[in-house]
């Protein structure tokens, strides 16, 4: 599915812009896309911010075929995104003072000088 604009309306294909943000997809204009960047141009492994929902910030991928329609990236291509998106999503958790937990952290240890010692026995009046 790694097709040119131009390959893939001579061959009749149709594609759509889904966004994983807010969930809606559209069917692009070819031609129109094919007027401003050129009918060498591939949606191949191409993501970008969505342009479906007014206020949306999640990304937009593409879906290309024939009548039936498959996802235009690789799955490697879609895991670095996955990391991407965590990365970005951790910065923006640092800048705005968010802690959150690392869901793949090692539980916390106790202190055991400090949390072990009260809930000790021996310690209770
Ligand atoms: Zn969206």
């Amino acid at each position: 599915m790694r097709r040119t604009l131009g390959q893939m309306v001579d061959n009749g294909f149709t594609a759509f812009a889904r966004c994983r943000g807010c969930g809606k997809v559209k069917q692009i204009d070819l031609d129109a896309l094919i007027a401003k960047v050129g009918r060498d141009y591939s949606l191949w492994n191409r993501r970008c911010r969505c342009r479906l929902t007014e206020g949306c910030s999640g990304w937009n991928i593409f879906e290309v075929g024939p009548g039936w329609h498959v996802a235009a990236y690789d799955p490697s291509q879609d895991q670095r995104w996955l990391n991407e998106d965590y990365q970005e999503r951790m910065a923006a958790d640092a800048a705005a003072g968010v802690k959150r937990g690392d869901p793949w952290a090692a539980p916390p240890i106790g202190d055991p000088t400090a949390a072990g010692r009260s809930r000790s026995p021996k310690s209770r009046p």
